[in-house]
């Protein structure tokens, strides 16, 4: 028996089966590399789902953790911890606007929660919602309620919130469903569990008109998209856009887990003293990493980076279409692969080759490498592509 069979005979028999048994142990990784238990080394072009953004084990991440956890490891709220102040000051400064206001969380559904109760409580009265089909914004029960795929929501409602879903990129449908009862319509920047679909061009601009029309909050979740994804900061600094909220997690600590809900103008002090809290949220290790996130891509210059390299590799994916690949979309570094019906034999593919990708259903590849990335890895997998697809499309007929 192999080292990875082994794991997965432990993990059968005593984990819960939300997660099904995965393919692979990860033991180590360097870089853009990662190494399984049985010694294989692939290129990790989907980063731990978009979170490894510095790569694996980079000296910045590693220094800044360790000096930390050597320092204190652990605050609470009830104390001023300097890493996170520090690191809400840098969000805010980040996000371009007066005013904005930071609630530190551990990760992407609880930057939501927190995101839903500032709503609750700047539109008292008002308990209805906006979210888009195919939407994912968490797994916890108020991220969940607005969560556009029913297979994942409807086995857990009813919840305590109304939530009206429309179809995602249709701004008259948003338009249609933003009513005066209204509190908050919450939209991704481009849809990233659905296989990052972007929008038409304009799409958040309108969301924030219909906002305004009525008074309800626009809040972007920037959980997957934010914090150089997609070549700027936030993926809605693309368009002329100021959202009321914004909510970020994934690549913030590059691979330790925290998340932030920003908030602008009077979302920004619609929480009062004793409406929320987290005991782990913003602890100085997880935040101390994410500085060092922020510096790096500071430092390096990495959104032109992820932006010119992202443009120019998904060039060189789409000259692969034919067969298996209808087309290929995306922004920056956050690219979708447009397989109807062959996702996840493309990833098993990729894997045999020595690429980690990831089917996020039957129809998507979605690829969100780390943004430290470099050109000839990206051609690498460009030039392997071809022969994926062959061996996605052989796999599929026998
Ligand atoms: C991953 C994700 C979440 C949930 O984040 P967790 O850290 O898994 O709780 C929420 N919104 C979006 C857009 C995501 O991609």
């Amino acid at each position: 028996m192999s080292a990875t069979e082994a794991f997965q005979r432990r993990w059968d028999a005593t984990m819960m089966r939300n997660y099904g048994t995965p393919p692979v142990a990860l033991v180590g990784g360097s870089g853009c590399r990662v190494t399984d238990a049985d010694g294989r080394e692939y290129l990790d072009l989907i980063a731990g789902i978009a979170v490894s953004s510095l790569g694996h084990a980079h000296p910045a991440v590693v220094d800044a953790v360790s000096k930390q956890v050597a320092t204190i490891a652990h605050t609470s709220n009830l104390f001023i911890n300097p890493p996170a102040l520090q690191l809400a000051e840098r969000l805010a400064e980040l996000m371009g606007v007066d005013g904005v206001r930071v609630f530190l969380s551990n990760d992407g559904a609880t930057a939501n929660e927190a995101a839903i109760k500032t709503a609750l409580r700047a539109r008292p009265g008002r308990r209805r919602f906006v979210a888009a089909e195919n939407s994912f914004h968490g797994r916890t029960l108020g991220a969940l309620a607005l969560t556009g795929k029913a297979a994942i929501r409807e086995p857990f409602g009813p919840f305590g919130i109304d939530v009206a879903f429309v179809p995602y990129g249709d701004a008259a449908a948003l338009v249609a469903a933003v009513d005066g009862d209204t509190a908050a319509v919450f939209l991704e920047p481009t849809l990233g569990e659905a296989g990052v679909i972007p929008p038409p061009a304009g799409y958040l601009t309108a969301a924030r008109a219909a906002c305004d029309t009525v008074g309800a909050l626009l809040v972007v979740d920037e959980v997957q998209g934010g914090i150089g994804r997609t070549g700027a900061w936030f993926a809605h600094q693309h368009e002329a856009v100021v959202p009321d909220i914004v909510t970020v997690a994934k690549g913030l600590g590059g691979g330790l887990p925290v998340g932030a809900c920003l908030a602008t103008g009077e979302a920004a002090v619609a929480l009062q003293k004793g409406d929320h809290g987290s005991t782990f949220g913003g602890n100085p290790v997880s935040c101390a990493a994410a500085l060092a996130v922020i510096d790096v891509i500071e430092s390096e210059g990495l959104l032109k980076q992820v932006d010119e390299l992202g443009e120019e590799w998904m060039g060189a994916l789409g000259a692969c279409s034919g067969g298996v690949l209808k087309g290929v979309r995306g922004r920056g570094l956050w690219i979708g692969l447009d397989v109807p019906g062959a996702g996840p034999a493309i990833e098993t593919a990729a894997r045999r080759q020595g690429f980690l990708v990831n089917a996020t259903g039957p129809d998507a590849i979605r690829i969100a490498p780390p943004l430290i990335l470099a050109a000839d890895d990206a051609e690498s997998f460009s030039a392997a592509l071809p022969s994926i697809l062959d061996a996605a499309s052989s796999a599929m007929e026998a």
